[in-house]
């Protein structure tokens, strides 16, 4: 199932959640500074050890003092109008699906649930509709391609009306190929 709801995705006791990251995974501000806030400390720690991801990319932690029980962190990009914003961020959403599959194999998971906020949209400047519409565009893309990960329920949660606008709207022209 690929649905949207309006909310904020701390809050969420899913099997994962992911943090629009940044580079360096430092706290931050946004949905980031609102993660690391709730997680703890040890969050801190675990993202030291690792020190840097590149944008597009994704990595998984431990979710700590949050409800959910992992986070994956995928540092999207920061928007400047060149070709390459689109290809940074739907590698962000394609790369975070491919590590909660790899969970949902290792663990011999029936279902899976993952939550994506609206990545980039926020300090790094991505307009609202283009992000909504590759966020969508991406995940049908996997889920087509590769029916098996149809197994993995995505949430998107959008922080502002605004986005639960976009991602109602955008999410109604899709449908899976059989
Ligand atoms: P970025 O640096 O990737 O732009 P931001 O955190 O600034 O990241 O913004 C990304 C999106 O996250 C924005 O749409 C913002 O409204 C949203 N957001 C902020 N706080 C939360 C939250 N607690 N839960 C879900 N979404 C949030």
């Amino acid at each position: 199932m690929i649905t949207t709801i309006k909310g904020d995705i701390t809050g969420l006791d899913f099997d994962i959640i992911v943090n629009a990251a940044n580079n360096h995974l430092l706290p931050g501000a946004g949905v980031c500074g609102a993660i690391f806030a709730k997680a703890g400390k040890e969050l801190e720690k675990e993202c030291q050890k690792i020190g840097y991801v590149k944008t597009g990319d994704a990595i998984m932690t431990q979710a700590y003092d949050l409800p959910c029980r992992k986070i994956i962190h995928t540092p999207g990009p920061i928007y400047s109008g060149s070709d390459q914003d689109e290809e940074c961020l739907s590698a962000c959403y394609w790369n975070s699906l491919c590590l909660a599959y790899d969970l949902l194999i290792q663990e011999k998971r029936e279902r899976l649930s993952i939550a994506f906020p609206c990545i980039s949209t926020g300090i790094y400047g991505y307009p609202h509709k283009e992000a909504c519409q590759i966020a969508v565009k991406t995940v049908y893309q996997l889920m087509n391609e590769y029916p098996e990960a149809r197994k993995i329920d995505v949430l998107f949660v959008c922080y502002l009306q605004q986005d639960y606008e976009l991602y109602k709207e955008e999410l109604s022209h899709y449908a899976f190929r059989r």
